[in-house]
């Protein structure tokens, strides 16, 4: 909860500018700062995310978590010889919706440089072209995937070694949630293991409340408000971001209950190997068709 009243921050007499409920701590803007900042730095370390020789493609949507990721990522890094980073982003084609040049605006204030994918140049088609013929309900599902598919090419083909998400709490909770809620073990359960092909994904915010990411984004950053995705009404996400917020507020842990979930499950199920099956249309990692080949085939069916 941001502070409208003057209360002092917990660590120094200034003014606290944000309270967190599950720590029980008031934050002053300084103090606030070092704290996210130190939660994503402790996340990277304890999954050896970035190492010496690492070249980091930061996935940039133009929001306030990629934007906030980018910013942290330059900030940290951007100093290191030894490690590379730039932003990709990808336009999905949907009408009036991503504004690439506002994101190399952002891109190009924080200092990083910047490059660019889209559906259309790699699958040949726009996701309003995949909806006007498969239908919206299942829209975010198509994009997500077409999505994840073009940004880990784009990646490749820079050479990146990891691509970071600016995935934060929230999001990460949402998703053990959904795959409960849709009762899907084969999610809960899966281990995560490095495919040949694919580039290790990063979420250095992964522990860090939404708000909390947005608050730093703010405090950094301007130009990255965001527009509303004509879908987003057809995501689950939605209605369960809403249902997990109104029961947090009254039990504030439970945000990081459910991460914890979803990292205990694959602990508890055995690892499979190293998977280095390819796709046999396209040529990017997947066991059989990949998901992006199978959508691709459906629209031409
Ligand atoms: Fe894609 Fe759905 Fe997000 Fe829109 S709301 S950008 S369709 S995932």
């Amino acid at each position: 909860m941001l502070i409208s009243m003057a209360i002092a921050c917990d660590r120094c007499n200034k003014e606290a500018i944000i309270f967190q409920p599950y720590s029980g701590r008031h934050l002053c803007r300084q103090h606030f700062v070092l704290d996210f900042e130190r939660r994503a730095k402790h996340e990277i370390r304890m999954h050896r995310w970035i190492v010496s020789g690492d070249t980091i493609a930061i996935a940039m949507s133009g929001g306030k978590d990629s934007s906030a990721l980018a910013f942290f990522l330059k900030k940290a890094f951007g100093m290191r010889k030894d490690i590379g980073l730039f932003a990709v982003s990808v336009d999905e084609g949907i009408t009036g919706y991503r504004e690439m040049e506002k994101i190399r605006r952002i891109a190009d204030g924080i200092g990083i440089d910047w490059h660019s994918t889209s559906f259309r140049e790699v699958y040949g088609c726009t996701l309003d072209e995949v909806v006007k013929r498969k239908g919206e309900s299942r829209s975010c599902t198509y994009c997500g995937v077409l999505r994840r598919g073009a940004l880990n090419r784009r990646a490749k083909e820079l050479s990146a070694t990891r691509l970071a998400m600016g995935f934060n709490l929230d999001d990460e909770a949402q998703s053990v949630l959904m795959n409960v809620l849709r009762g899907d073990a084969g999610r809960l359960t899966r281990v995560r293991v490095p495919k040949e092909g694919f580039i290790e994904r990063i979420k250095p915010f992964r522990t860090i409340p939404e708000r909390e990411v947005a608050l730093y984004a703010m405090l950094h950053l301007e130009g990255f408000e965001p527009k509303r995705c004509p879908y987003a009404k057809n995501a689950l996400r939605g209605e369960v971001r809403a249902m997990l917020n109104e029961y947090s507020y009254r039990h504030p842990a439970t945000k990081f209950a459910l991460i914890r979930l979803g990292d205990a499950l694959p602990l508890m199920t055995e690892r499979e190997s190293i998977g280095s099956a390819t796709c046999p249309s396209c040529g990017e990692p997947g066991s059989g068709e990949c998901s992006a080949c199978r959508i691709l085939h459906e629209l031409e069916g």
